[in-house]
């Protein structure tokens, strides 16, 4: 059995990776799945930086509409790139057809859609937060304005559902009826196998690829300034009060305009096990190049689940993370097979498949 590495190794160890990547501004020592049509992550001139145009990175095929959206704010003018990512991820936590984001997102245990999302700038460390929110369509937004008006960072529950409504949120249903048709099939479906618990997240309706497609976490750079926004209905069937990584500063997400960004999607509980997002993100303060940090904490999150034992009931979890560092140099990796991102470099947005973490 393989230990898992001590920090001096895993930093080492990245550091030493990143060092061999920095001459060509990408990484290619994790192999691609079959069939992915990996594309090189080159590092464009500007972009993200000075006199460039913004680069803005997101999770997933949604991300497509939704760095879109964020590169709107940014042509109608006067935007951080907070602004970006708060307007892009409000996207797909509108569209009723995505099942793992806002309206329209698979319920807990208990039939109800409960939110998270954490939102932050890399300029002044500022974030916001909440977690387990109810009947609010933009959780995103809520979570700037515990950011921007309170001296907090994060709320939870039903004290983010009153601050929502305090500032004027509207509040609606969040379970569409696809989603409660869908919630009743899954009740029945367990009540037939005998049933182990909702929340064991063992059915073989968490393997369906189409119903675990996962959190928007978005990165956007302009000026070397950095932000980065995630939002989800976290895990579907989840137990009724569970948080995910998502509204977790460090765990789904973190940014430093001094070092860079990272954002997460999967199991939550590994990346807040593996404080994901900030390691990565510190790892690149230290020089190493985005993919190169997110293979360490990857390793150590398969080592943690396969050999540790912390987590009966993923032993093979999905996660993935994209991060972008202050050169403005994209990275992604996952776990597992399947993991797409949208890419937007000089206006033009292309969906990438990731490359899974070498075996
Ligand atoms: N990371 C999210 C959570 O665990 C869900 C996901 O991205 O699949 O809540």
């Amino acid at each position: 059995m393989t230990s898992p590495p001590n920090r001096r190794e895993f930093l080492g160890a990245v550091g030493a990776s990143a060092m061999g990547a920095a001459v060509v501004g990408t990484t290619t020592s994790c192999a691609a799945p079959a069939g992915a049509s990996s594309v090189p992550l080159p590092l464009a001139s500007g972009d993200g930086m000075p006199g460039g145009s913004p680069l803005i990175v997101s999770t997933w095929n949604f991300g497509v509409p939704a760095n879109a959206a964020a590169l709107a704010r940014f042509n109608a003018g006067d935007a951080h790139p907070v602004d970006m990512c708060e307007a892009g991820v409000q996207v797909p936590e509108a569209d009723p057809t995505i099942s793992s984001v806002g309206y329209g997102g698979w319920p807990n245990a208990d039939g109800v859609v409960e939110l998270d999302a954490c939102i932050m700038r890399g300029d002044t460390l500022a974030c916001g937060g909440v977690a387990g929110l109810r009947d609010i369509l933009h959780p995103i937004a809520v979570a700037r304005r515990v950011m921007d008006r309170t001296r907090h960072v994060l709320l939870v529950g039903e004290g983010a559902r009153s601050f929502a409504v305090n500032e004027g949120f509207p509040t609606q249903n969040m379970l569409t009826e696809r989603a409660a048709n869908r919630y009743a099939e899954i009740i029945a479906e367990r009540a037939l196998r005998g049933g182990h618990e909702p929340w064991e997240r063992l059915g073989p309706e968490i393997n369906d690829p189409n119903e675990d497609h996962d959190t928007i976490g978005m990165i956007a750079m302009h000026e070397g300034k950095l932000a980065m926004a995630v939002t989800t209905s976290g895990m579907a069937w989840k137990l009724p009060g569970r948080v995910g990584d998502s509204p977790i500063i460090g765990a789904g997400g973190y940014v430093d305009d001094e070092a860079g960004a990272a954002v997460s999607t999967g199991v939550g509980e590994e990346v807040i096990r593996s404080c994901g997002s900030a390691m990565i993100v510190e790892a690149m303060r230290h020089g190493a190049a985005p993919t190169d940090a997110i293979a360490a904490v990857l390793r150590r999150i398969r080592l943690t689940t396969t050999s540790r034992g912390a987590t009966p009931y993923d032993k093979a979890p999905q996660v993935a993370f994209i991060a972008v560092d202050r050169l403005g140099r994209v990275g992604a990796l996952a776990l597992l097979g399947g993991f797409q991102y949208a890419l937007t470099r000089n206006g033009e947005t292309s969906l990438v498949n990731a490359d899974v973490l070498e075996p």
